[in-house]
């Protein structure tokens, strides 16, 4: 595997590859890989000819309060498990690198990001377009895998190679979970023992509203206020920043469920912001 950290030796790199008959595929990442980081990757190893893995805590995504000066980071440890999914190349620039002190342009997705994140965390999207794209252009990808834990980010990102005519297949893939369901993260290294064991009551809640739908209830309003009292009890220390049942293309929000919905929940744990989702669907 080859480490690059420089953004033109990259573009000259995969400028060549683009018009190879080689297929290039690539996953951006944020580094403290996980088992949900390298299932990505071994997913792009098995459908493509040549992986590329970008390792970029990106500033722009993150709020001023938020945990951009303390996002774990392991740079020998990721490295060493790159290399062993067998990913090609590891791109790993420096902030200065990927943004100038005049740094202007921006690309934002208004409509999709007024739901879910987007609302609690002004901004973030437009950082996650930015980056992706500027990622994209120096990648110059077929493929790009992302994950379904971050599902709003998903469906913008579709959504932003759609509009834009960007030529590159956006692949979604499932949430890898820990043995108690609870979706791995980078930032559950943040939790303290009694935090992190309430934490695995998040996705048994998504589990138990599941159930409730299959037994016929797709009454929004009651499933969230059955899963916050579920919430409050079982996560005594968390706090809920939201849980919403929305459309699973548009994200906005749905009062029945008539079809299938995406229930998504955020909540605020010790240190950290946990996010995790199901789709509900409604049997016929
Ligand atoms: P991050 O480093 O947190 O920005 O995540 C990089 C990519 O890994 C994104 O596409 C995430 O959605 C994906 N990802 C993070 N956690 C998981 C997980 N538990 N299962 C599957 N994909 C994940």
């Amino acid at each position: 595997m080859e480490i690059i950290k420089d953004p033109k030796q990259i573009q000259d790199l995969t400028m060549q590859l683009r018009c190879s008959d080689k297929v290039v595929s690539f996953v951006p990442t944020m580094g403290y890989f996980h088992e949900g980081h390298l299932s990505l990757m071994r997913w792009a190893r098995e459908n493509s000819d040549i992986v590329f893995v970008s390792l970029f805590v990106n500033p722009t995504q993150f709020g001023p309060k938020e945990d951009f000066n303390r996002y774990p980071k392991d740079f020998e440890r990721d490295k060493n498990l790159a290399e062993e999914v067998g990913v090609d190349y590891l791109f790993a620039p420096e902030k200065n690198d990927m943004y100038t002190d005049d740094h202007c342009t921006w690309v934002n997705s208004p409509k999709l990001s007024q739901y879910l994140c987007g609302k609690s965390r002004p901004g973030h999207f437009q950082g996650v377009c930015t980056i992706v794209l500027k990622l994209f252009n120096l990648i110059n990808p077929h493929i790009a895998v992302f994950g379904e834990k971050d599902y709003q980010q998903l469906v913008i990102i579709k959504k932003m190679v759609e509009d834009l005519n960007i030529p590159v297949k956006i692949v979604g893939r499932p949430i890898v979970r820990e043995p108690d369901g609870l979706a791995m993260s980078s930032r559950n290294a943040y939790l303290t023992e009694k935090e992190r064991k309430e934490a695995s009551q998040i996705y048994k809640g998504l589990q138990k509203a599941q159930k409730w739908v299959k037994k016929g209830l797709i009454d929004s309003e009651s499933i969230i206020s059955k899963l916050t009292e579920c919430y409050m009890e079982n996560i005594p220390s968390g706090e809920i920043d939201y849980i919403e049942i929305v459309d699973p293309d548009k994200l906005k929000p749905v009062q029945k469920i008539k079809d299938r919905a995406i229930l998504a929940v955020a909540i605020y744990l010790g240190k950290a912001r946990l996010i995790d989702n199901i789709m509900l669907e409604v049997k016929k």
